[in-house]
């Protein structure tokens, strides 16, 4: 390592994350002002909801995301429960986003309430990191009535833990929060300093199983982890993750801001109250998923060329089947279908507790039109028919002749039109991934474990 900054790491402080106070409920209190102060917990209200996000005062009680609702509502019966409404926090996200938008064109969003921004083209303009996080967060304040927090420093990592580091601090059980310091700067020669008594997880890949062997090795901080030397990390965890932590726990860490990651993937997951055991009802609901992301990817115009189901079992064991189409698709009946034959390979086993659906690899709805405006409409470029046949028959050895007719075999107008579209778009690869339960067919022992730490 020479002492250059390497790709993601700027001479100065100009690297940004910006996350929202406990978004969801925050968002709840500003609807309803009753809600103020008082323990609030926005989530799922069925017999297997979690928790989305609580309110400081919420958590005070031992509240967090992702609990069970039943275990917080045993730990916060005072709390006020309300069911999460996406659309609103959509609403918000948008507007949140807008005010980012005046202070630099590279935002990464990590999720609603959350982004890295990289703000090394305005500083001439706006001033130092430092500035703009705080004329950036006073702005969100004064337009949203919401309060974020803004960590600044030289890196992601660097400026992530900073934003923890401006929150504010969860008072005791009935008391209210104290106020955090809202930013959060880490100058580059306290970096080590600031990093060091940091837990292992805090670390970007550093998941709960990683950590429990870190600590067998008496390394719990990133301080003990940067102590350990390289080869033994490589010896450990693999050339790829040992080199990784090295780094980070140096201080060391080249990821960019990527704007593009704003449509990285669009899903939606569910679990259930009672886990199904029936193919045709696991049929029925990944096809309405499917429907219905494919619904939010044309409302954010869009459209995906990998199509993934994602099934947990009884047992919390994770497996993901994903399909890549040829081309970007958004319409409903086409990712249905993919979705459908995806589900139909799916083991009952155990039951299914969660369904997910996802399409990634996402592009400009722009971008694909002019591929379906040539096949409904105009005439096929030689080759193409030919093409469709070898797409069709590809189809069939992967998923029988009854998962596909084309041109209209013996189906309605419409369906003859979406098989015929579907053939020909269908599946460059079909790929199944397992969750470390998972029977391990397919992928090595080694490749399991690599992928194991990552998940947390
Ligand atoms: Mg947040």
């Amino acid at each position: 390592m020479t002492g250059a900054p390497s790709a993601g790491e700027c001479d100065r402080l100009a690297i940004m994350h910006v996350d929202m106070d406990c978004f969801f409920a925050a968002v709840e209190a500003l609807d309803d002002p009753l809600l103020k102060g008082r323990p609030l917990v926005v989530g799922g209200m069925g017999g297997r909801g979690v928790v989305c996000s609580a309110s400081y005062e919420a958590r005070a009680f031992g509240v967090s995301s992702t609990m069970p609702t039943a275990q917080a509502r045993s730990r916060c019966p005072d709390a006020v429960f309300v069911a999460p409404r996406h659309a609103r926090y959509r609403e918000l996200s948008r507007q949140i986003r807008a005010v980012m938008d005046g202070f630099t064109p590279l935002i990464e969003p990590v999720s609603l309430d959350e982004a890295y921004l990289d703000v090394s083209g305005g500083r001439r303009l706006l001033g130092e990191g430092a500035a703009i996080a705080i004329a950036l967060r006073r702005r969100i304040g004064e337009e949203l009535q919401l309060t974020c927090s803004v960590g600044v420093g030289r890196t992601k990592l660097i400026a992530k833990l900073a934003s923890e580091a401006a929150k504010p601090r969860v008072g005791r059980p009935g008391e209210p929060p104290s106020p955090g310091h809202g930013v959060v700067v880490v100058p580059v020669e306290r970096e080590l300093d600031f990093l060091r008594p940091h837990p292992v997880r805090a670390l970007p890949g550093v998941g709960p199983a990683s950590a429990r062997e870190l600590r067998r090795f008496g390394v719990s901080t990133v301080g003990d982890l940067a102590a350990v030397p390289l080869e033994s990390l490589v010896r450990f965890f693999g050339v790829a993750q040992g080199t990784n932590l090295h780094e980070l726990a140096s201080g060391r860490d080249s990821r960019r801001v990527e704007p593009e990651r704003a449509t990285r993937s669009i899903g939606h997951e569910e679990t259930f109250a009672v886990d199904l055991r029936e193919r045709a009802e696991l049929v029925r609901r990944a096809e309405a998923m499917a429907r219905a992301v494919a619904a939010r990817l044309s409302e954010a115009g869009l459209a995906g060329r990998t199509v993934t189901l994602k099934v947990r079992s009884g047992d919390f064991s994770t497996r993901t089947r994903s399909s890549t189409l040829r081309r970007a698709e958004h319409q409903p009946q086409l990712i249905a279908e993919v979705v459908v034959e995806l589900a139909k390979e799916v083991s009952l086993a155990g039951g299914v507790r969660l369904l997910g659906v996802h399409l990634s690899g996402l592009v400009e709805l722009d971008a694909s039109r002019p591929w379906q405006l040539d096949l409904f409409g105009g005439a096929e470029p030689t080759g193409r028919a030919a093409a469709r046949d070898a797409a069709a028959a590809s189809v069939r050895e992967r998923f029988g002749s009854a998962a596909i007719s084309v041109g209209g075999d013996s189906t309605p107008t419409a369906s003859g039109a979406r098989d015929f579209l579907g053939a020909l778009s269908r599946l460059a690869e079909v790929r199944d991934d397992e969750g470390p339960a998972g029977t391990g067919a397919g992928r090595s022992r080694a490749e399991q474990a690599r992928s194991q730490p990552r998940k947390g």
